[in-house]
């Protein structure tokens, strides 16, 4: 699925794994920032690899990506 925040795939900074929703309903919370979501190959808050937004279930209006990727 893409990055709510920055439409890129939506992918673990911590691991690099690609975040998959397993259901509908997982992917329209996240799509929605209300829910916290854990990455399942790391087990960590999922952290975009993009753009840095953090999908602990606070989404955050006008959080803009900030700056390219360097990594
Ligand atoms: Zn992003
Ligand atoms: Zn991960």
């Amino acid at each position: 699925m893409r990055c709510a925040y920055c439409e890129r795939p939506l992918m673990c900074a911590q691991c690099g794994a690609e975040y998959v929703p397993p259901t509908p309903e997982a992917y329209a919370a996240v799509q929605a920032c209300d829910v916290a979501v854990a990455c399942p190959t790391c087990e960590e808050i999922l952290v975009c690899r993009w753009c840095g937004s953090v999908y602990d279930g606070t989404c955050e209006p006008g959080d803009e990506p900030t700056g390219e990727w360097t990594g």
